[in-house]
């Protein structure tokens, strides 16, 4: 196979592609490292199943060559306005890979009648009133709120790729990514692993938002890659959930990555920088993932983290 993979300098396209390659098959990564980076790939350059191609997935795509597989990764994906890599300061671009790269994307899996992979995320669930989220839940979004620019391009994303599939017959298959963290995570886009990792390392206070009483169910990256290319190789076309349904709240994960560090600083509660629309319950239902693709994961938080705090120190042992 021959795989086209949009945002390929980032955390999890990164992943993929080094996936797609250990499984034999050639990569043409895309990026234009809005908030990736090209250390990310840098171990692929001179690679002869990787080609890059720097460009902004919003313009019209041209790829040389076959292309076996199309999937779209690209598009900033923090929402926490503290950083300049988060998603509300990057509102048109977030809006526009959603929209116009899905639909630039799409039009390269209809050229080469290629399997096609959209990269969505449980942000389309909103703030859900169902718990846990199963992939039959509409959700709960505001379609003019403070996240609306991600939520609702990836909804918009995937009304796109099923409308495709109806009208046009092209393959597709839809994930919905639950939080999920490991190596090559940008130390600076704010997200919660990130900024609680390095404040460990720092042996700072964790900055828990709001009173921490707030869950996610954190994926580590192996898991979730396993899952998506479970979902690439089979002939799945309705949206599937990946992540991890071991549910904690913030504040026990404050903790946890505390205990696991050996950080005794504490936590430090900042109630004014919880974003509004911060959902505050997330756990995937993972049902249709055993079902359709055999698939659900198998390492533990403290054994993800354990993996994931050797590449943050060592970052910022750099910095
Ligand atoms: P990331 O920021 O590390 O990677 C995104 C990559 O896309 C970056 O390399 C960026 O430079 C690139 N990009 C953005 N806009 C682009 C454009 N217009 N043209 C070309 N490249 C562009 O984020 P990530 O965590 O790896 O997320 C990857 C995908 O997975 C995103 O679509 C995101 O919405 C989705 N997702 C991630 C998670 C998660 O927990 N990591 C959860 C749900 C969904
Ligand atoms: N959060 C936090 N401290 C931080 C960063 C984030 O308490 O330094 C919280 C945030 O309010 C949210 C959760 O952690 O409730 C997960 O945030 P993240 O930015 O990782 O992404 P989200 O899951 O909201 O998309």
């Amino acid at each position: 196979m021959r795989a086209l993979v949009t945002g390929a300098a980032g955390f999890l396209g990164s992943h993929l592609c080094d996936r797609l390659i250990k499984e034999g098959h050639s990569v043409v990564g895309m990026d234009n490292f809005i908030t990736g980076s090209p250390d990310n790939i840098a171990h692929l350059a001179g690679n002869s199943k990787f080609l890059f191609i720097r460009h902004d997935v919003a313009n019209f795509i041209f790829v040389p060559g076959k292309i076996d597989a199309v999937m779209h990764f690209a598009s900033p994906a923090s929402p926490n306005p503290t950083s300049p890599y988060g998603y509300t300061n990057l509102p048109i671009q977030t809006m526009k890979a959603g929209a116009l790269g899905t639909h630039n994307t799409l039009g390269v899996a209809r050229a080469h009648q290629a399997r096609y992979l959209l990269a969505s995320t449980s942000e389309i669930y909103g703030d859900p009133l169902e718990h846990p989220q199963k992939e039959t839940y509409w959700g709960h979004v505001d379609p003019i709120g403070v996240r609306s620019m991600y939520d609702e391009a990836k909804r918009f994303a995937e009304a796109l790729t099923m409308t495709y599939h109806h009208y046009h017959n092209i393959n597709t298959s839809i994930v919905r990514i639950f939080n999920t963290y490991g190596t090559r995570m940008r130390l600076d886009d704010g997200r919660v692993v990130p900024n609680f990792i390095q404040q460990a390392l720092r042996g700072e206070p964790l900055t828990v938002y709001g009173d921490g009483s707030q869950t996610r169910s954190f994926c580590y990256v192996d898991d979730l890659i396993e899952g998506i290319y479970r979902l690439l190789i089979s002939n799945e076309h309705l949206p599937v959930n990946i992540g991890n349904p071991a549910e904690i709240s913030i504040l026990e994960f404050a903790e946890t990555i505390n205990r696991v560090v050996g950080n005794p600083a504490g936590i430090i509660k900042q109630p004014d920088l919880r974003l509004g629309d911060d959902p505050q319950r997330r756990r995937p239902d993972i049902t249709r993932a055993k079902e359709v693709l055999d698939w659900e994961p198998k390492i533990a938080l403290e054994v993800g983290l354990q993996r994931t705090i050797p590449y943050f120190r060592e970052k910022l042992g750099a910095a």
